[in-house]
């Protein structure tokens, strides 16, 4: 039995599309492998976000193919976004890759890989070959996203992540995402509900992420009805799964987050107390050269509305500091966003320069040292605020689901909280899947330890 080896970087949306892939070898009678000396097929899935990403990925491959006892017929490929931006180059700077296919090929991967191996187990190689296969697809496929089906069965997890939509029309003049992952392509409802049904069903699964680069925009193009659009509704509908207990989506972005969304958080109690929502910056100058069209106030006033829905709503968040042109003001005025919105954590990024982003040519680029005074700044001021809403919860009593043993103390169990908290608690004292009372007794900066209640 042949056996494929995948290596995921980059996103949630990747690791999603390598399960996807990996269930489709699964289905062709290969064996999953993490042993590179075993693998038939190597894949590594990539990511296009950030230079360092890509530069990791293409020294990790080079190493592979460049292994000296390798078996002859392995199959080298490429998937994801930095294939969608660099295709054919890839083969000038790794000769021995065959296949790279871009992000909306998934569904192709098995079927190309599969035939190469076994012309090549035909021929009965000994020598390593100096020269891939140099197979490139990087089209669009017409309906690409009804492919999006077959989902790995969790490895005995109660969480999951399903893609809803892929793709993004936002033209952020940093990133590189609408050019590798193209126009927005929402799946059919249908058939999202039937995959979330089947893993409550049959996998066991309790929560569900739904993944998308822009969710809220999913079946935008579809008429609202009774003031609700195409995401609330699918929302209600999945709401609707007996079995599924909680329900995350990540990322939503200001544009096309409406009333009804909002509202969601007053009548849908499964859906989580948290919301990933990226700010980026404070400072509506440095929102208009990041060519992202909204005002902090809106941003601002969407938070406090979450709020009021949801009161116990946790809210983290993206940020860049040191974006080409960025005065202290603006820096200070992201600072005073921060202090206003009191995030629970915010992942904070240095401005880097993106190849091919209308960003990478603007003038005024921030120096490393001033970019790394306000990385550093802004931490303390998101560390301070989070530790002090982590301690708030000390002494309450927080439903939590078991995931399994503690990444830190295998003698702990770990969880989560609707806000997506980690919770430490007494191992064999809840099963895991099972959501369970939980009374927090203390806790650190973003870590919460806490007994299991009756
Ligand atoms: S919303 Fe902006 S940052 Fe997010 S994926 Fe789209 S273009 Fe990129």
């Amino acid at each position: 039995m042949p056996s494929v080896l995948i290596k995921t970087y980059g996103c949630q949306m990747n690791e999603r599309d390598s399960e996807q892939v990996a269930s489709m070898f699964l289905a062709g009678g290969y064996t999953l492998t993490t042993d590179e000396a075993e693998a038939d097929v190597i894949l590594i899935n990539t990511c296009a976000v950030r230079e360092k990403a890509e530069l990791k990925a293409l020294g990790k491959m080079g190493l592979l193919c460049a292994r000296p006892d390798a078996k002859p017929w392995v199959v080298y490929g490429f998937m994801g976004c930095m294939v969608q931006s660099r295709a054919q180059s890839l083969f000038r700077d790794i000769n021995r890759l065959d296949v790279v296919t871009g992000t909306r090929q998934y569904h192709n991967v098995y079927a190309i890989c599969n035939r190469l191996l076994k012309s090549r187990l035909g021929m009965g190689l000994t020598e390593p070959l100096k020269r891939g296969a140099h197979i490139c697809e990087v089209g669009e496929v017409e309906g690409f996203q009804n492919e999006i089906r077959d989902h790995l069965p969790p490895s005995g997890g109660c969480t999951a992540f399903v893609s809803i939509m892929q793709g993004c029309e936002m033209r952020c003049s940093y990133c590189i995402v609408p050019s590798t992952r193209g126009a927005e392509c929402s799946r059919p409802a249908a058939d999202i509900i039937k995959e979330v049904r089947e893993l409550v069903d049959h996998g066991g699964v309790k929560e569900v992420t739904l993944l998308g680069q822009i969710v809220n925009r999913y079946g935008r193009e579809e008429p609202v009805v009774n003031g609700r659009g195409a995401f609330v509704r699918l929302l209600e509908s999945l709401h609707d799964i007996d079995g599924l207990e909680r329900l995350r989506f990540t990322s939503p972005h200001p544009i096309g987050f409406r009333e009804d969304l909002v509202n969601a958080y007053t009548y849908l109690p499964k859906l989580c107390s948290h919301i990933h929502f990226p700010m980026q910056s404070g400072s509506d100058r440095i929102l208009q050269l990041m060519r992202r069209p909204y005002k902090n106030e809106k941003y601002l006033r969407l938070c406090d509305a979450m709020r009021e829905a949801r009161p116990d709503l946790a809210i983290t968040t993206d940020i860049i500091v040191g974006f080409p042109g960025e005065t202290d003001e603006d820096y200070q005025q992201t600072k005073a966003a921060v202090e206003r919105v009191q995030f629970d954590n915010a992942f904070v990024f240095q401005y880097s320069p993106r190849r091919d982003t209308v960003a990478a040519a603007m003038p005024d680029q921030i120096c490393l040292r001033v970019k790394e005074e306000r990385n550093h700044d802004l931490l303390e001021t998101v560390n301070r605020i989070a530790t002090a809403r982590n301690m708030a919860l000390v002494g309450t009593e927080q439903s939590i689901l078991v995931e399994g043993p503690s990444k830190s103390n295998p003698d702990r169990q770990q969880g989560r909280s609707s806000q997506n908290k980690p919770v430490i608690i007494q191992k064999g004292k809840a099963e895991v899947g099972k959501i369970v009372p939980v009374r927090i007794t203390e806790c650190t900066g973003f870590t919460l330890y806490g007994e299991v209640g009756n």
